[in-house]
């Protein structure tokens, strides 16, 4: 860990803004300015069923990223579907969503890197325009494919701190938006930020049952939640670390029944994520719209199912999503999609 720490550092001092993005660097609360601040809590505890549907990626197939959880068992009644409990809890969804990519970490500006962020991007472009967000429509979470949401633009945060922790995340946000870097949300909220760490960067918060790519206790590939800007709004986000082959090995252990593959590309690892992560985010945003208390989201019920689209000359790779739609008409046989043709209509009742 300590390796890792200091290689992070190294990389800070050597690196230099490009001319070709706008790389930022905001304030962000020190090691020791956080160490003397009183222990913050959370203002609201979720369950802790629900906390752990904060929409992190299990490094397992088909898991929610909680500890202890397992899928639920049927009973032997008859039910419409695999998972009848997957349904609507009254929260928000988004049905037009702004995407945002914001890059975190001071190797983003290399060429490769940029390479890659202009991939990510357009990858985000992409999957508004296709044919998986006729998957989501049935939440509401937008009218399908072309009617679901824009990609408005990217972002570069070259000094965010490299061990982060959620409540540091939220506070290297609400400082992004102090400087105008990232926009303030309207209200009701429609910002989905994802937010991609470099490879020096993790987020180590065992407290909240969230080690993403650390040297040790890895359990998560990836994850969203959300919290109340100074301003009064919510501000809904996810996280996606760099998911190189050790952070694989590290939280698997072995490739087989792992989530993601070592045969993968790192992009295309987190374009799975990442599909994973909004599939979430505009259906749960707040973690109390569509979800199975105990299955988790709808990514959570397809983790690691992989799958390809194509979206004009362009194949990304996704993570399949939950459709109760199909659950319930196939009798629980089929409910994992990557596409439909046509927008699902809403569930009832729904947002
Ligand atoms: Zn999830």
């Amino acid at each position: 860990m300590p390796g890792k720490k200091k290689k992070a550092k190294k990389a800070k001092k050597t690196t230099k803004t490009t001319k070709t993005t706008k790389t930022t660097k905001i304030p962000v609360r020190s090691k020791s300015a956080r160490k003397k601040a009183p222990p913050k809590k959370p203002a609201r505890r979720l369950a802790a069923d629900l906390r752990a549907h904060r929409g992190g990626v299990s490094p397992r197939m088909n898991a929610p990223a909680i500890l202890g959880a397992r899928t639920r068992k049927m009973k032997g009644k008859p039910s419409p579907g695999k998972f009848p409990k997957f349904g609507y809890h009254g929260g928000p969804v988004i049905p037009s969503a702004q995407v945002h990519t914001s890059f975190w970490g001071a190797l983003w500006s290399d060429a490769a890197h940029q390479a890659r962020a202009q991939r990510l991007n357009q990858f985000h472009r992409d999957l508004l325009a296709s044919g998986f967000m006729n998957v989501l429509s049935q939440y509401g979470a937008g009218r399908g494919a072309g009617n679901a949401g824009t990609f408005v633009g990217d972002s570069f945060i070259s000094n965010a701190q490299t061990t982060l922790t959620d409540p540091l995340i939220q506070s290297t946000i609400q400082s992004a938006i102090n400087q105008g870097v990232l926009p303030e949300p309207a209200a009701p909220s429609n910002i989905a930020l994802i937010i991609y760490l470099d490879e020096n960067s993790g987020v180590n918060d065992p407290s909240d049952q969230l080690v993403l790519c650390e040297p040790q206790n890895d359990n998560a590939f990836g994850y969203h939640n959300f919290f109340t800007t100074t301003a009064g709004h919510k501000f809904y986000y996810a996280v996606i670390p760099a998911l190189t082959d050790t952070c694989l090995q590290e939280s698997c252990g072995q490739d087989a029944g792992c989530s993601l593959h070592l045969a993968q590309s790192q992009e295309q690892r987190q374009t799975q994520v990442a599909s994973h992560e909004f599939a979430e985010m505009v259906t749960d945003p707040e973690l109390n719209g569509w979800l199975d208390p105990q299955a988790g989201e709808n990514g959570d019920i397809c983790n690691g199912e992989s799958a390809t689209i194509a979206v004009g000359a362009n194949a990304w790779t996704v993570q399949r999503t939950y459709s109760k739609t199909d659950d319930m008409a196939t009798g629980g046989q089929s409910y994992c999609l990557a596409t439909a043709p046509a927008p699902i209509p809403p569930l009832k009742p729904g947002p």
